[in-house]
């Protein structure tokens, strides 16, 4: 039997990050997550704070994702339920 060793080092090598997000600071879709709602008072302060929050993590992200890491993002909402978190980080190890 052959096993081709490069495509299993690749693999093993493969940069993987997992990010934990505060659903506030990370503005989460507030269609799903009441954490990621802007304050009502002072919005546009809040709404140009934040917005740059999520700039840079989009930024950080491509560029992680451009230099072969394989990402995971998991909401702090998430990490409330066990099951649910576990599941999340499963799919993301299995999918390696
Ligand atoms: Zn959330």
């Amino acid at each position: 039997m052959r096993v081709d060793l490069h495509h299993l080092a690749v693999q093993h090598l493969e940069p993987q990050g997992v990010f934990v997000h505060g659903c506030f600071w990370h503005q989460h879709d507030k269609e799903h997550c009441l954490d990621g709602r802007l304050p009502k008072s002072n919005s546009e302060y809040w709404h140009a704070k934040l917005n740059r929050n999520v700039e840079r993590d989009a930024k950080v992200q491509a560029e992680l994702s451009a230099l072969g890491w394989r990402i995971l993002v998991i909401w702090e909402c998430e990490t409330k339920d066990e099951f649910v978190i576990k599941e999340r980080l499963r799919e993301f190890l299995d999918a390696a």
